[in-house]
């Protein structure tokens, strides 16, 4: 049951949508003066290390973070001009991205200095974004179930020394977020990023979300989604949306392809399987700045993380 370990993944392009997604929602959440009680029901292991044995296998930061904060490379002085496959990379990063390598850079002060990618050591997973935002009226509820995530998570967050604000626990995060809804100071952020490695996290997502719209209607909630040839898959941000659309509640779904989900072959005539090629971040309730922020964010995205002609976003909203 449990072979999905999120420091193989860290960093990757999904990791890159969905952080800076969730910063923006921290940023802005994090301004009012009511406590908010912020829930992750999937929180990982908290901190993981770009140059560790897991992300260095993969590599998989390396078509995400790392190409984000990669410099442009400049063209060969023969370069023919030709038409590109994706939009020109940026020069100035959006403000949304930048509040992403803000974050980054306060867990890596040589990073910070240079602005080198190889100083960028530490990736924080959501609990580290999240509790950077927190202010000292507002709890963060973190639910981890692998025995061996659990521990370093444990580990990761005592050493910030914040005592009870944030709390860990190796609970089920979908059986036991109803137990915090609705929250003491009517003011919740719920993030649901699971790793969809059995079929039935996908109609877990939505029972559990569809419950706690029920039980807290005002709630913002944020789910991580995969975008991949499967029905569940599919269907999951139309189930979310059926959702918030007869709760009359409002809603954005953003998402983010960085190349063809199309098989290919190799020279050997070896299937070769793309990889995750696109993911999508579903927001019941976002603050009002949310659409603003990703409509400069997301073509920047495409335009350093795309990897051929079918890279591209989506930015829906409604309600
Ligand atoms: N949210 C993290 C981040 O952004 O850094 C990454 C989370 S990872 C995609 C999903 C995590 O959920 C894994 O660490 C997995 O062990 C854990 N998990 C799987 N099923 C769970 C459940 N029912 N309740 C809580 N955690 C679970």
């Amino acid at each position: 049951m449990f072979s999905y370990r999120h420091a193989f993944h860290a960093g990757n392009h999904a990791d890159v949508l969905k952080h800076t997604t969730l910063i923006a929602l921290m940023k802005y959440l994090t301004q009012k003066d009511t406590a908010l009680t912020v829930i992750d029901t999937h929180a990982g292991a908290g901190l993981y290390r770009l140059d560790g044995d897991y992300t260095e296998t993969s590599g998989e930061a390396l078509e995400g973070v790392l190409k984000l904060i990669a410099p442009l490379a400049p063209p060969a002085p023969d370069a023919k001009p030709r038409k590109p496959a994706v939009a020109a990379a940026p020069e100035v990063l959006a403000p949304a991205l930048q509040d992403y390598l803000n974050v980054l850079k306060a867990l890596n002060p040589q990073f910070a200095q240079t602005g080198e990618a190889a100083h960028l050591k530490i990736y924080p997973g959501s609990p580290f974004i999240e509790q950077q935002f927190l202010s000292g009226r507002d709890k963060l509820k973190l639910f981890e179930l692998h025995p061996t995530d659990f521990k370093s998570l444990a580990g990761n967050i005592e050493q910030l020394g914040v005592g009870r604000q944030v709390t860990v626990s190796r609970e089920d995060g979908f059986e036991v977020l109803k137990t915090f809804l609705p929250p003491p100071a009517r003011r919740a952020m719920v993030f649901c990023d699971p790793s969809y490695e059995i079929k039935s996290d996908y109609a877990r997502v939505s029972a559990c979300m569809a419950d706690a719209v029920k039980r807290f209607a005002t709630g913002t909630y944020v789910v991580w989604y995969p975008i991949i040839p499967r029905p569940e898959a599919h269907d999951l941000p139309r189930k979310l949306k059926t959702l918030a659309v007869k709760a009359g509640r409002s809603w954005l779904n953003a998402s983010l392809t960085v190349k063809s989900s199309k098989l290919t072959t190799d020279t050997a005539g070896e299937v070769i399987r793309p990889g995750l090629p696109a993911s999508g971040m579903f927001v019941i309730n976002p603050p009002h700045t949310l659409k603003a922020d990703l409509q400069l964010a997301l073509p920047q995205m495409v335009a350093k993380l795309g990897q051929d002609r079918h890279a591209s976003f989506g930015l829906e909203h409604g309600g």
